[in-house]
């Protein structure tokens, strides 16, 4: 057996579709193909979305594929004690701010602004990057916020991070060995203040993936080309609390006839109706545009 440790991750806010199906093949040929492990990751941070049925439901569908994984399989809703260390490590090193604008509000800030004729920033994502009204609050009026009961979000001070930053780059790295190994820039700035712990999630999706992705001892990370962006998050978070490096590889991504990127709710896609419509596992890895009809050995 390799060093290698690969993951799958989905988040069992809805049924898996044919997306999930091809990002979790890929994982688990590229396991195969290199001698590796593959790790199970259950992403159920965001306790108002995640039901115990779509959970059943990814179990399900992934051992029809055909995947299989080592137990017993991480499950976020387990880690918060572990992110709260994180975030504690990130606010000793100054990098953290308290961040009070509702959603509402900072939609309000953005719009009053755009009105004057000038397009606000947004993330890689398209969201409108925080104002940072209270990045520089002193101490004695964030702790005093703080205390009042007013739900609040955790933000990282990006301006601050990066004036003490050289830059940062990621290795993208094929598992497969055949597109050769790239560099790739992290593009800090274009973030913003990222989220790392709302009042109702005591951790962002940046911090605990990249906060579980070290403690699992995942080396290799297979996932979307929608995530390929925030990587550049997860190198820094990386960096920031002293975390190992793993290489990425972010994979095409599988779109609907209109050439759309499948959501949770694609019926079509959705591999509990193909499953129940008579597909064989054997026929989706075709479909996908895997050579082999069965994982690789
Ligand atoms: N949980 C994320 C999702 O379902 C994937 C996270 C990752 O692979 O880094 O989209």
């Amino acid at each position: 057996m390799s060093d290698h440790v690969f993951r799958f991750a989905p988040s069992p806010n809805g049924y898996l579709h044919l997306g999930h199906a091809f990002s979790a093949l890929l994982n688990a040929d590229a396991a195969a193909a290199t001698g590796g492990r593959l790790l199970l990751r259950i992403e159920d941070i965001d306790l108002t979305r995640a039901r115990a049925e779509f959970e059943v439901a990814i179990f399900a569908d992934l051992a029809w594929l055909g995947m299989t994984w080592e137990e017993p399989v991480l499950r976020q809703s387990d880690r918060f004690e572990a992110y709260r260390g994180a975030l504690a490590e990130l606010d000793r090193l100054g990098l953290t701010y308290p961040a009070f604008l509702s959603r509402g509000e900072i939609r309000a800030a953005i719009a009053a602004f755009e009105a004057e004729g000038q397009n606000w920033p947004r993330d890689p994502d398209g969201a409108p990057l925080y104002p940072g009204t209270e990045r520089d609050w002193p101490e004695t009026r964030r702790r005093d916020e703080m205390a009042s009961g007013r739900p609040y979000a955790l933000r990282l001070d990006m301006a601050r991070v990066l004036a003490g930053l050289a830059g940062l780059t990621w290795r993208e790295s094929d598992p497969f060995g055949v597109e050769p190994d790239t560099a790739i820039k992290a593009n800090l700035a274009g973030w913003g203040d990222v989220i790392l712990a709302r009042k109702d999630t005591p951790a962002s999706y940046h911090l605990a993936v990249t906060v579980d992705d070290a403690f699992q001892g995942v080396t290799d990370i297979v996932r979307g080309l929608d995530l390929k962006p925030a990587t550049g998050v997860h190198r820094l978070l990386q960096d920031l609390l002293g975390l190992p490096e793993p290489v990425y590889f972010h994979h095409r991504l599988i779109v609907d006839e209109d050439g759309r990127k499948l959501s949770k709710s694609e019926g079509s896609a959705g591999l509990k109706n193909l499953r129940k419509s008579g597909v064989m596992p054997a026929e989706i890895r075709l479909l996908l545009g895997f050579k082999r009809a069965a994982i690789a050995g």
